[in-house]
């Protein structure tokens, strides 16, 4: 991650550009629900990666890295959380630039919607797909009683579905620190596999958020590298009762130590820990995880490319190298997940 500037200003728009052809022999796809996209991911073996986005650059930077890869891309953003104060042009600028890149296969999705009128906000906005997150209660953050997920997220269900747009639902709870989300948990409480069954049973959910073993945020687990996080039977006994659901990682992200470690070269202030690793996750889509969330990873990456962009060009105050270095590191990052998962070149 050193200095990029210019040549990666360059670079990223010869990457964006891609061996693109000509738009008019690409007609345009809509774009997809949830529950299409990861069929497909399911029907052929492996899981779609969902990137948070805060920002129409981030968009084009996860949504280049989409082009170039010729993979399904999920782009999700959090209610609340966003470079901009007004949250309906936002989403409406967002809903337009995914639209825009008509040769990419994108679905549009809410990421912890917390009540029912965030995931109806964002279906009033076009999103194809919303998650309703009722594992925890809106007052107070701790975990919410089993019935009251279930009503709140069937009646999601009914309004999303008669819509035409997919929603995921969450079981157990995903430890760690969430965007958007005010408290901190420091406990994961795993998904309980008969209980997950039944949850699907009631709500009708296209798609299922299963707490596993992993943790939200920049700082996930401090012990010993290499460690076993995800609890791949656990993965493997909801997808034997679910087999038609598809299972969702939260909280996967990696962490890499470059990232870090350049962010904190330049003046920045992140505690190195342990995420999920490639190898982990490879095993989970195995058993039959087909949505993973990467919002930390693309988060590192971005800040690391603009503090190391920033810091060795100090004279610069023309903002357009610094926000390319930010947008290649994003785009590399997710270009890399995109292979891990399996989903690069799965867009024909
Ligand atoms: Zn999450």
């Amino acid at each position: 991650m050193s200095g990029l500037g210019l040549k990666a200003a360059k670079a990223h728009m010869r990457d964006a550009a891609g061996d693109q052809k000509p738009r008019k022999e690409n007609p345009a796809m809509p774009l997809q629900t949830l529950a299409t996209t990861l069929a497909v991911a399911e029907r052929d073996g492996y899981a779609v990666g969902a990137f948070n986005v805060s920002d129409l650059n981030q968009a084009t930077a996860v949504l280049d890295a989409a082009r170039t890869e010729r993979s399904p891309v999920i782009v999700q953003a959090i209610a609340g959380t966003s470079a901009y104060g007004d949250e309906s042009w936002w989403w409406h600028m967002l809903r337009t630039i995914v639209e825009s890149y008509t040769d990419v296969t994108a679905t549009l999705h809410l990421d912890h919607g917390r009540t029912v009128e965030d995931c109806v906000r964002a279906m009033d906005h076009g999103f194809t797909s919303v998650m309703i997150d009722a594992s925890r209660s809106t007052e107070d953050d701790e975990p919410n009683d089993f019935e009251s997920n279930v009503a709140i997220t069937k009646s999601v269900v009914d309004i999303a579905h008669a819509r035409g747009v997919s929603v995921e639902g969450e079981v157990g709870t995903i430890g760690g620190a969430e965007a958007g989300i005010t408290g901190v948990l420091e406990e994961i409480v795993y998904a309980d596999p008969s209980q997950a069954e039944e949850f699907v049973a009631r709500t009708g959910v296209d798609a299922l958020a299963v707490a596993v073993g992993t943790s939200h945020g920049s700082v996930k687990f401090t012990d010993e590298s290499g460690g076993q996080r995800l609890r791949i039977n656990l993965i493997a006994e909801i997808k034997n009762r679910l087999p038609y659901t598809s299972l969702v990682l939260h909280g996967s992200s990696s962490i890499p130590i470059d990232a870090v470690e350049a962010i904190n070269k330049k003046g920045g202030s992140v505690t190195p820990s342990y995420g999920i690793d490639a190898a982990q996750k490879q095993a989970g889509i195995a058993h039959g995880i087909r949505k993973i969330n990467q919002g930390t990873d693309s988060h590192l990456a971005w800040t690391a490319a603009l503090r190391t962009e920033l810091s060795e060009r100090p004279s610069e105050v023309e903002p357009s190298s610094a926000i390319a270095a930010a947008m290649f590191g994003m785009t590399q990052i997710v270009r890399v997940r995109m292979r891990e998962f399996g989903s690069a070149g799965q867009t024909r």
